[in-house]
């Protein structure tokens, strides 16, 4: 495989540092807030970077963060703690808000189709970790005390600038004319480690710490989380480009003074949504969310399909005309693949050469840095070519879905006959009962009576769902 490194800023050959295990860090959604469209862009993304893999036969271990603590508006240590902000906004607590969010990002992914990473971390399990990161970087020199806060000097490490390729001396880090810089940072761009010198006197989250009562710094839980889950060195790590300046620059700062190793192979980063205003961000106030479009009537499936006709590393302009034009086309799409299954006939291996040929060129296209475009043509042309039988095309489509996941051969819910959904209706009503009179065992039987039949239920915060499964 082909894949972008914004370290070498080239195009490379994909070589894990150990061909049975690729080591994956994803900076995960920081939970103030729903994710926005923009942020779901990159994850889906970054599921297919995943799935692709696994695809081409490497075994994947992914990591991603929850930031449930410490992340200040700005990616440079100012403006407002975005947790305090949300909480004030809705007036929880920032546990409340953590939880909340969390809860929601995690249901909006499942709707898009994104596997869930192997391992799920959140910032605030970490801390003890943090004061030990800490601990290591201030024996080794690379720390300094100030005004309360324990900041890094980014002057003693050598190659700060390597993923950015930025002229320090030009660049006024992460200065927005309407926050104030810290005037204890010896360096502009230093960063804060350690907070004792909260600027918000009613800072929830704070934990005991050899330099005073406070809490981490907003990279380091990135850092902390990659050695504690994937050990020094790791493969691939992704985000979002805004991240190479700041974020992503200070994680590797901090990373590798610590260790004294190289730490990532390949670094990962995906292009912007962005709406007719510009770049679309959760701060704005007014943003798009995945439940938004489901209001509005949109499959959140026609917008991965939507997403994955587009290349990681361009702009993508989002509008309600475009989604519209992405769902029909998708709508479109599942009911030929759909037809196609209905009427399989034929045996596999009749075409073999054809068969063949398609997979491998399904398979180039994705190895190629990831062009999602290029292999939904291949779809199509599996779909349209007179050169294969229906089950041979069934065959093809399920192999592309394990990496595209459209859901392109599962049958829709209204595909079952009245009689059995209204008795599913009926079933789940009894249960909602049942649960009320704290009968939990007739509503676990019913449960088990439903699953038996085919039928899973979910239950969600706005209410039960049921999903017909295989
Ligand atoms: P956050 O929850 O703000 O920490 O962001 C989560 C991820 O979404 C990060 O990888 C960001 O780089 C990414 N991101 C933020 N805004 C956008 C956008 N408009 N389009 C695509 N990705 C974004
Ligand atoms: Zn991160």
């Amino acid at each position: 495989m082909k894949i972008y490194n914004t370290l070498s800023k080239t195009i490379e050959d994909f070589i894990p540092r150990d061909e049975n295990l690729v080591k994956i860090y994803t900076c995960g959604p920081t939970v103030y807030n729903y994710a926005h469209l923009g942020n779901l862009r990159m994850y889906i993304h970054e599921d297919i970077l995943e799935k692709t893999l696994e695809y081409l036969g490497y075994k994947v271990k992914r990591v991603m963060n929850i930031t449930d603590v410490g992340h200040l508006e700005s990616d440079a240590d100012e403006g407002e703690d975005k947790m305090l902000k949300g909480a004030k906004r809705e007036n929880k607590t920032v546990w409340e808000i953590a939880q909340y969010y969390t809860d929601a990002f995690f249901e909006d992914i499942e709707k898009l189709n994104i596997k869930k990473p192997e391992i799920i971390a959140r910032a605030t399990d970490y801390i003890d970790d943090y004061i030990e990161f800490i601990q290591g970087l201030t024996e080794k020199g690379y720390t300094y005390l100030a005004n309360g806060n324990v900041y890094f000097d980014i002057t003693k490490f050598e190659d700060y600038t390597k993923l950015s390729g930025m002229d320090l001396d030009n660049l006024k880090v992460g200065a927005r004319e309407d926050v104030e810089v810290d005037i204890h940072k010896k360096n502009p761009q230093d960063f804060v480690l350690w907070f004792t010198k909260s600027k918000f006197d009613n800072q929830a989250m704070k934990w005991d710490s050899p330099w005073g009562e406070g809490y981490p710094g907003w990279h380091i839980e990135c850092s902390v989380i990659s050695l504690k889950n994937l050990g020094d060195q790791i493969d691939i790590h992704c985000g979002g480009v805004d991240h190479i300046p700041v974020h992503h620059t200070n994680e590797i700062a901090q990373t590798e003074s610590y260790t004294g190793k190289d730490w990532v192979k390949y670094w990962w980063h995906g292009e912007f949504l962005i709406d007719n205003e510009g770049k679309m961000s959760k701060s704005k106030g007014e943003f798009l969310t995945l439940s938004l479009l489901e209001k509005k009537g949109y499959n959140p499936l026609a917008y991965r399909y939507f997403v994955l006709n587009s290349h990681y590393r361009k702009q993508l302009a989002f509008s309600f005309d475009s989604i519209a034009s992405a769902e029909n086309a998708y709508n479109k799409l599942k009911s030929r693949t759909k037809f196609i299954k209905d009427n399989a006939e034929g045996t596999i291996g009749e075409n073999s050469e054809t068969y063949d040929k398609f997979k491998n060129d399904f398979k180039q296209r994705l190895s190629d840095d990831l062009n999602t475009a290029n292999a939904i043509t291949v779809l199509y042309e599996v779909v349209k070519t007179d050169s294969l039988n229906n089950s041979e095309k069934v065959s093809l489509i399920e192999d592309f879905e394990k990496v595209l996941s459209l859901d392109l051969l599962k049958d829709e819910e209204n595909d079952l006959d009245e009689d059995f959904l209204s008795y599913i209706e009926e079933m789940i009503e009894k249960r909602q009962g049942a649960k009320k009179d704290k009968n939990y065992s007739l509503a676990d039987e019913i449960r088990a009576e439903l699953l038996e039949k085919g039928i899973m239920l979910e239950d969600t915060r706005q209410g039960v769902n049921w999903k017909k499964i295989n």
